[in-house]
Order: structure tokens, then sequence, then C-alpha cells
């Protein structure tokens, strides 16, 4: 039998974390616009922290993480639900007591120097594969890394890195074989920024901007590499892979949030006498963006579904991106217009959430890669038409 209902642990996580939403983050937002319009990014990161703590106080740190760790070890279904509920606030939080999927490759004294502090946040990574003349394809990248006796010496650019400008140590995806390229000539490393990397923001479109890391002749100890010499490309499509439910989970959050704003502002703006909802075009507005978003969730839920299966979800994973992501964007482009000028104005949150959302549809894996391994994977036959039913 097919079943759409959610269990009643399902519901109780949800909304447990539903209202932690609308207790703790949604007060906070007029105060994160009023700093964003001043030029203040976000909040101070004592802020994160407190919130963080609190919602462990609650049992709510490390969904991702192995109960060994500490952490809730959630099935992907469930981290699905959770995230989408954190996507109705534009406001960056997550909860705490996550570590990079590909961490859990670390050695044991790399798991202490490592893992277990980003675990408990004491340190901050970021993962950096992308270059200037390597985004799309990644096979393409140049950043070398080249063995000194004890120690592999970098160098190199890598771009666009989130969180490259505050984490003390970065995953660095380095050619270590030029002849083999991603085929085991690919190398993962663990670099501290105090082994001499350096970071320059990149302002772009939405807030709090990523990072171009410079890696000039950088010299990394050998203990340092991330699970064997030549495992870089496939540990670097771990971590692409495995969170591409995430990014349409959150995107279904903001899309739900989005929706409620235009239904209030359409019952209660008048025009003409009347509330602009009485218009046919306003209605199939609302009704267009209530199909694609339903839509975009079964996508999403059934992706992350294919995870639990222990499945391979590249191509579920793949259609629930492409769509949710394109979803959200068309749905926050209606709520704007229902809002007219105020919907362009800084003091609402939904021009926000316009250039914010426009990233989802670039970052780990844009519109057309998600195209690319779709139709791949049918007109090689790796995946049959309607094969999601058998
Ligand atoms: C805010 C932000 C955060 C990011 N965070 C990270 C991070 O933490 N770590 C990291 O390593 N990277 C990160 N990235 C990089 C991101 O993954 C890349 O920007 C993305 O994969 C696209 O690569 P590119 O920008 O080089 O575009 P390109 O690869 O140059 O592509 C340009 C355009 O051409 C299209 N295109 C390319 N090849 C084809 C093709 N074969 N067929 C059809 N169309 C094609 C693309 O879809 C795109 O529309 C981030 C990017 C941004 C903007």
């Amino acid at each position: 039998m097919l079943n759409f209902a959610l269990s009643d642990e399902q519901k109780a996580i949800r909304d447990t974390v539903r209202d932690f939403v609308r207790k703790e983050l949604l007060p906070l937002e007029p105060e994160v616009l009023r700093r964003e319009r001043a030029g203040q990014v976000g909040f101070e990161p004592g802020v994160y922290r407190d919130l963080r703590l609190k919602a462990k106080s609650f049992g709510f740190w490390g969904l991702s993480t192995p109960e060994s760790y500490g952490g809730m070890d959630l099935p992907a279904v469930t981290q699905a639900l959770i995230t989408s509920e954190l996507g109705r606030t534009f406001i960056p939080f997550a909860f705490g007591g996550e570590a990079d999927n590909i961490l859990y490759n670390c050695d044991e004294r790399q798991a202490q120097e490592y893992l277990l502090p980003t675990i408990s946040g004491e340190r901050k990574s970021c993962f950096a594969i992308t270059e200037p003349g390597a985004g799309s394809d990644t096979r393409a990248i140049t950043t070398t890394a080249t063995r000194d006796g004890d120690e592999w010496v970098i160098r190199g650019e890598k771009v666009f890195i989130t969180g490259g400008n505050d984490a003390d140590f970065a995953i660095v995806i380095a050619v270590t074989d030029k002849e083999k390229g991603s085929n085991g000539g690919f190398t993962a490393f663990l670099v501290d920024r105090d082994m001499g990397w350096k970071s320059e923001p990149i302002a772009t479109m939405g807030e709090g901007g990523p990072a171009a890391l410079v890696f000039d002749g950088v010299r990394v100890p050998a203990r340092n590499v991330l699970g064997g010499v030549g495992d870089g490309y496939k540990l670097a499509m771990e971590w692409i892979l495995k969170g591409r439910y995430i990014i349409p989970a959150r995107a279904l959050g903001a899309a739900e949030r989005l929706i409620e704003m235009a239904l209030v502002q359409a019952t209660t703006r008048q025009t003409f006498g009347r509330p602009i909802g009485d218009n046919q075009a306003i209605q199939w507005m609302i009704a267009d963006s209530e199909v694609e978003l339903e839509a975009a969730r079964w996508l999403t839920l059934r992706a992350a579904w294919v995870v639990d299966q222990m499945q391979n979800p590249q191509h579920d994973s793949a259609i629930a991106k492409l769509y949710a992501s394109a979803m959200a964007n068309r749905v926050v482009d209606r709520v704007l217009q229902i809002h007219g000028g105020m919907g362009y104005t800084r003091e609402l949150p939904i021009e926000r959430w316009y250039r914010e959302l426009r990233l989802y549809r670039i970052f780990e894996g844009t519109d057309e890669m998600q195209r690319l391994i779709i139709s791949r994977d049918l007109l090689r036959g790796y995946r049959k038409v309607g094969q999601s039913l058998a």
C-alpha cells in the first residue's frame, strides 16, 4: 500500500522544529533585515551559538551525526522535514553538532584534531573543489599537491567557498597525479588556515558571500591526507551528492512561507474597492504556486526516501534539486509581484529571498548539470522512464 502520511514521530519532530522556528527565529527577522540594511550581515556568532545550545537542550543536535558521536543519526526523510521547517525563515540557522559527511573518513588522529572539534563547534571547516577554471567541470581542477618528503606542497586557487572566510581548516581537493586525473589522481587534504592559506571575501547577490582561497606553496603534513592518496574525486562526489535533497527541502520551506505571505496580502490589500485576491490574475498565481510547491514536496521527500533505502540517489536527487530550486524562484517572483512596490523593498524579506533563492539554481550542481544527469541516465539506460514506481 502507498502511504503518504507522516508517522507520529515524524509529525512530532516536524512540529517541534516548527515551534522553534516560530518562537526563536521569526522574532529575530526584523532585526536581521534592519542590520542588513545597515550593511551588517546576520548576527554576531554568539547569537547562533546560544540558539544552537537552546535547541540542543531539547534534543536537536547533530541531525545527521552518528549516535556514537552524540548525534541523532536521523533518516534522510526526517532530515528533509526538519530542513524544510528551517527554510521557513531566511535566517541562516542550522542545528549544531554537524560535520561534513566525508570527515567520517578521518583516521583516529585526524578525528581528534578535525572531526570531533567540528562536531562540538570548536572548529569550522569549509569544502573546496571549485576553481576559477573549474566549476561544473570538476575534473578540470588544476590546484596541485606535490609530495616533498613528509609533506605535500599545495599551489592553486579555489573560489566560491562557502564558509571560507571563517573556516579554520579547509578540505581541499587537489591534483596529485595529472595523468590519472579524476580517476585516482585527485586527493583530499585537511589544511589548517595557519598552515598558510589566505582567504578573500567574494561579494555576491546574497548576504554573507563565499570566499576565494589562495594556496601559495602551502605545506601540509602527509598525515593530513583524508582517506587515501587518489581518493579525492570519490570523496568530493560523496560530499556533493549527500546533501542534494537538502537544498530542495530548504526551498520548500521558503516557498510555503512565501505563499502564506501572498495569501495575507491577497486578502488584505484592497484596490478598486475590493481585495486584490478577488482577481483571477492573483488567484492563478497563488494556485500555480501551490501546485508547484506540492509537486516539489513529493519529489524532495522521494529523493530523501531513496537515500534511506540505501539506493543510489543521484537521479532522484537531481530531479528534486532541479525542480524545487526553479519552483522556489517562480514562487518568490509571483509573491513579489503580488506585494507590488512593497515586495521590492528591503522592509519585507521577499526581495532577500528573491536574491538568495537564485543561488539554489547554481551551487552544488547547476540546473544544467542536473538536466545532464537526468538525461544521461535515461539515454544510457541506467534508468528507465517510470522506474520510480518499480
Ligand atoms: C554562493 C556560492 C557558494 C558556493 N559554495 C561552494 C563551496 O562551498 N565549495 C565549492 O567547492 N564550490 C562552491 N560553489 C561553486 C559552485 O558549485 C559552482 O559555482 C557551480 O558548480 C557552477 O560552476 P561555475 O560557477 O564555474 O559555472 P560554469 O561551470 O562555468 O558554468 C557556467 C554556465 O554554463 C553551464 N554549463 C556548464 N557546462 C555545461 C554543459 N556541459 N552543458 C550545459 N550547460 C553547461 C552551467 O550550468 C552554467 O549555467 C559555490 C558557488 C556559489 C555561487
